[in-house]
C-alpha cells in the first residue's frame, strides 16, 4: 500500500501556497522523499515576508504546550531538529535556555504547573530553580523563582528562513514569486500571473490560509482573526538570554517575554492586540478586510467571552501605551527606564478561531485526495515547522497511515 501511494504520486504536480517556514519544510519534505516536480507560488518578491520573518525566534523547548496534542510533539521534536538543522547549517543561533519567572506565589503554582505539563511532554532537563540560581543567570531579574528549560534557544528568522529557501531550490523546487493565487477550480490555480495545473494543491498560506481553503470549499467554520505583536527594543538592561513572564495558561500566547537575539539587541514583546488587517503591520485600517474580520461570527462570539475581552483589553493598553509597556518590562527586570525602550519590529499572528468563538490552540490540518490544507499553522510553528513538515508529507503521501 504504502509503495503504491508513493507511485501515484511520483511526477505528479504539487503545488504548495505559501512560502513561509510551513510552505518551504514541507516542500523540502516532499523533495526528500522524491515525491515529484514541486511548484512554491508566493506573492511577494522573496520567502518568509510574513509570519515566518516576523516572529520571536525563539525555539521553544514545548514547557506551555498541552500534553498529547500534537502541537506538544511537534514542538519538542521539532526544537531537536531544528537546532541540529541550525548547527548544520550554520544559521545564526543562541542555545541559551529559557526562564519562566514567577514574581509571585501564585505565580509559582504556575510554574509547577508548567513543569508537570513539560514533564508530561518530555521537554528534557526542566528544573525549578531558586531566586539566588536565577539572579546568577539574569542579574537583572525580579523573579521569586523560575522555570529553567535548557533546550529553549534563539535563532535569526530570516537566515534560517534564507537557508531552507536555498535548500529547497537546491533539491529542484521551483519558487514563483510575486504570483498571488486567486481562486482555484479543480486541477487549475488562477494567480495574478496565468493559470497552473496542480494534480495535488498544499495550502501553506498563513494569514490567508482560511482565503484559500473557502475558495475549495474546506474549513468553513474557520476564520483567522490577526493579532498584531509589537516588540520594544531594551537597551540598557543587561539580559543575557530569554525571561518570560508566568503566562495564563487559557491564553499562553498573550504574554511578553524578554528575548537576547542572535545580533545582541534585546527585544521585549510582543504584545496581542486584534488587527484591522491581516498584514497591518503599521497599524492602519484595510477598509475591505474588516468586514470579513470584525463581522464574523468566529470573532463576535470571541469577543462574548468576558475572561478573553479582560486580557485583550490589558493587550490592547501594552501596545497603545510606552508607559503600559514598560510596566511589563519593568516588572521582569530591573533599571530599565522610559528612555531605554525604542519601538522595534512589529509581526501579525494567524490564529484561527472556530464557529463557537474558541482559539483553536493545536495545529490545524486537513487532508483530501487532491489537496491539503494547513489551516492552524499556530506558534510555536517556526519551532515546529521541520517535525510537523515530515508528519504532513508522509501523511500526503500515505494517506492511509
Ligand atoms: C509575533 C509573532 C511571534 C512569534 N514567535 C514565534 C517564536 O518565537 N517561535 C516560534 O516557533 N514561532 C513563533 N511564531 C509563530 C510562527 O512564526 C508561525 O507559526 C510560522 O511562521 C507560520 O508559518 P507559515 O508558513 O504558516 O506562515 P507565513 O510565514 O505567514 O507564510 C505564509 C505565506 O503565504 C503567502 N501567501 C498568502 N496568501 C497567498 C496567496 N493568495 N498567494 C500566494 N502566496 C500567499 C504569504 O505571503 C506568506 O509568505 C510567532 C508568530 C508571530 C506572528
Amino acid at each position: 500500500m504504502r509503495f503504491h501511494q508513493l507511485e501515484r504520486f511520483v511526477m505528479a504536480h504539487i503545488v504548495i501556497i505559501g512560502a513561509g517556514v510551513i510552505g518551504t519544510t514541507i516542500g523540502r519534505a516532499l523533495a526528500f522523499k522524491k515525491a515529484g516536480p514541486i511548484t512554491i507560488l508566493e506573492k511577494e518578491p522573496s520567502a518568509g515576508q510574513h509570519q515566518s520573518g516576523r516572529n520571536s525566534g525563539v525555539i521553544h523547548s514545548g514547557i506551555n504546550q498541552k500534553p498529547g496534542s500534537m502541537k506538544a510533539r511537534m514542538c519538542v521534536e521539532g526544537n531537536r531538529l531544528l537546532r541540529e538543522y541550525c548547527r548544520k547549517k550554520k544559521v545564526p543561533m543562541e542555545e541559551c535556555g529559557t526562564l519562566v519567572s514567577a514574581r509571585t506565589e501564585k505565580e509559582c503554582c504556575v510554574l509547577e504547573k508548567l513543569l508537570d505539563m513539560g514533564m508530561q511532554c518530555e521537554v528534557p532537563g526542566l528544573k525549578i530553580i531558586t531566586q539566588k540560581e536565577l539572579k546568577e543567570r539574569e542579574p537583572a531579574s525580579l523573579g521569586i523563582a523560575a522555570l529553567f528549560s535548557p533546550q529553549g534557544a534563539t535563532v535569526d528568522a530570516p537566515a534560517l528562513m534564507e537557508a531552507l529557501t536555498q535548500e529547497a531550490k537546491g533539491l529542484g523546487i521551483r519558487y514563483r514569486f510575486g504570483t498571488k493565487v486567486t481562486g482555484i477550480d479543480g486541477k487549475t490555480v488562477s494567480t495574478n500571473q496565468g493559470k497552473i495545473e496542480a494534480d495535488h494543491v498544499i495550502n501553506c498560506a498563513g494569514l490567508h490560509s482560511d482565503t484559500i481553503a473557502h475558495m475549495m470549499d474546506v474549513g468553513k467554520q474557520y476564520r483567522i482573526i490577526p493579532f498584531r505583536g509589537e516588540y520594544m527594543e531594551v537597551r540598557n538592561c543587561g539580559v543575557r538570554s530569554m525571561i518570560y513572564q508566568a503566562p495564563d495558561l487559557r491564553f499562553p500566547f498573550l504574554s511578553i517575554h524578554l528575548t537576547r537575539e542572535t545580533d545582541g539587541r534585546v527585544l521585549a514583546g510582543p504584545s496581542a492586540v486584534p488587527a484591522f488587517g491581516r498584514e497591518a503591520y503599521n497599524k492602519e485600517w484595510v477598509w475591505r478586510e474588516m468586514p470579513g474580520i470584525f463581522l464574523s461570527r468566529q470573532f463576535i462570539r470571541l469577543f462574548m467571552n468576558p475572561e478573553f475581552v479582560g486580557i485583550a483589553f490589558d493587550n490592547a493598553m501594552v501596545s497603545l501605551s510606552k508607559s503600559a509597556f514598560l510596566r511589563q518590562i519593568q516588572s521582569l527586570v530591573s533599571g530599565v527606564k522610559s528612555d531605554d525602550i525604542i519601538p522595534a519590529r512589529a509581526g501579525i499572528r494567524a490564529q484561527m478561531v472556530d464557529s463557537s468563538g474558541k482559539m483553536v490552540n493545536d495545529l490545524v490540518a486537513e487532508y483530501f485526495k487532491d489537496s491539503t490544507h494547513i489551516l492552524n499553522a499556530v506558534s510555536p510553528g517556526l519551532t515546529s515547522s521541520l517535525a510537523f513538515a515530515e508528519h504532513v508529507a508522509d501523511r500526503i503521501l500515505n494517506p492511509q497511515s
